[in-house]
């Protein structure tokens, strides 16, 4: 049971989480983690997720979730929820301050391996309670956990870390220096690269009220601030990426159709091939059924793009669906080779990212690819 918390395949949980720490090896948070190598192979990566959900009407709640940065797979099989808060009670920054300090003495705990000997406020526990019974005895055979990343929108980034530089300021980056005028070049001569700031670096420009009190927890850093598949996949690229090539499909089909007729073969042919797929495929479909304004296409001056009526989950099975529908629609159309193959490349990354770790393999392992030359791999797949 605990294994298969710790890996997808429990036979090899501790070689699965020795990979993972040695890929770390040279990164600036793992020099600060103290992790010595004879304890790579039973120590869990963590990774730390914080979300606001909406949970019924208007209200809002911020859940805190963690887990092993080695497992795979569905969030109620993987991740364990550490606390719920609802929006309401938050108090701007103390609220979540104390929820990263909780988290801190946490991690504390679990790098040892062992139960503690004071509370999380440094304090004793009595001498006749349980927990000072137990104290200094390990609770998972030898097993420790170390930090290993944070997880959230840029929202969640905002109000967890007090960021000054974030997504709605000029300073767009909270990792570097780019600013809005300049975040959108990718060429290597860009002004910003170069501009990534270490933690001290970090810890030195802000000010005491400004400071993440993630700075409670071994190892965080703004580098390790990591990117989620879920808002950089499934909500951004992908809607964009499939509503494009369907509607180019569909629009090929006949360049001289009204956008009525756009439509009504969304709501037809394009609809009941993703139902009988999704039956096949004993998948769950979405109940809203395809049109103009749900694929962003009311104009033909419109770029398309998926509406947020598309959560996640349903964005997931699409792109495998819509891999399926252009491998059917090749050869019919103008553009229907390289449609399908730009899909059936999101299909595969998508499949390697959920099912196995490695996905940068030969050339690539010894010198990764640069920003370019990564979003390159979707268009020339
Ligand atoms: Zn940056």
């Amino acid at each position: 049971m605990f294994y298969q918390w710790v890996s997808d395949n429990l036979n090899v949980a501790g070689q699965a989480v020795q990979e993972y720490w040695s890929h770390c090896e040279g990164l600036e948070f793992f020099s600060r983690l103290n992790l010595k190598k004879e304890d790579y192979a039973t120590c869990i990566p963590v990774y730390w997720h914080m979300d606001g959900v909406k949970v019924y009407k208007n209200q809002k709640a911020w859940i805190y979730s963690f887990c092993s940065a080695t497992r795979k797979g569905l969030s109620t099989g993987t991740k364990l929820v550490f606390t719920l808060v609802r929006d309401t009670i938050v108090q701007k920054h103390s609220t979540h301050d104390e929820i990263a300090k909780r988290i801190g003495y946490c991690m504390s705990v679990l790098e040892t391996g062992r139960f503690p000997h004071v509370d999380e406020y440094g304090r004793p526990f009595p001498q006749s309670s349980a927990q000072a019974s137990r104290a200094g005895s390990c609770y998972a055979g030898g097993w420790t956990a170390r930090f290993a990343g944070f997880k959230a929108d840029w929202e969640g980034r905002v109000v967890a870390h007090k960021f000054e530089r974030n997504y709605s300021a000029h300073n767009i980056c909270e990792k570097c220096s780019a600013t809005r005028a300049n975040f959108g070049n990718f060429n290597d001569d860009a002004a910003y690269m170069g501009t990534r700031r270490s933690f001290d670096e970090y810890v030195h420009s802000c000010s005491a009220r400004r400071l993440s009190a993630w700075v409670n927890v071994r190892g965080w850093c703004p580098d390790r601030n990591l990117e989620d598949l879920l808002h950089v996949l499934h909500q951004g690229v992908a809607m964009v990426a499939i509503a494009s090539c369907l509607c180019e499909d569909l629009e090929e089909k006949d360049p001289h159709q009204t956008l009525a007729q756009l439509e009504k073969r969304m709501g037809e042919e394009l609809w009941n091939s993703y139902k009988s797929w999704c039956a096949a495929h004993r998948k769950t479909p979405c109940s809203h059924r395809f049109n103009l304004a749900r694929l962003g296409r009311e104009q033909w001056n419109a770029f398309p793009e998926m509406g947020s009526t598309y959560k996640g989950a349903v964005i997931k099975d699409m792109i495998y669906w819509s891999a399926a529908y252009l491998w059917q629609q090749q050869g019919t159309t103008p553009g229907s080779n390289l449609r399908c193959h730009a899909m059936h490349a999101l299909a595969t990354f998508q499949k390697r990212l959920t099912r196995t770790l490695v996905f940068l393999t030969g050339e690539w392992q010894e010198r990764p690819p640069t920003m370019r030359e990564f979003s390159c791999c979707f268009t020339s797949a």
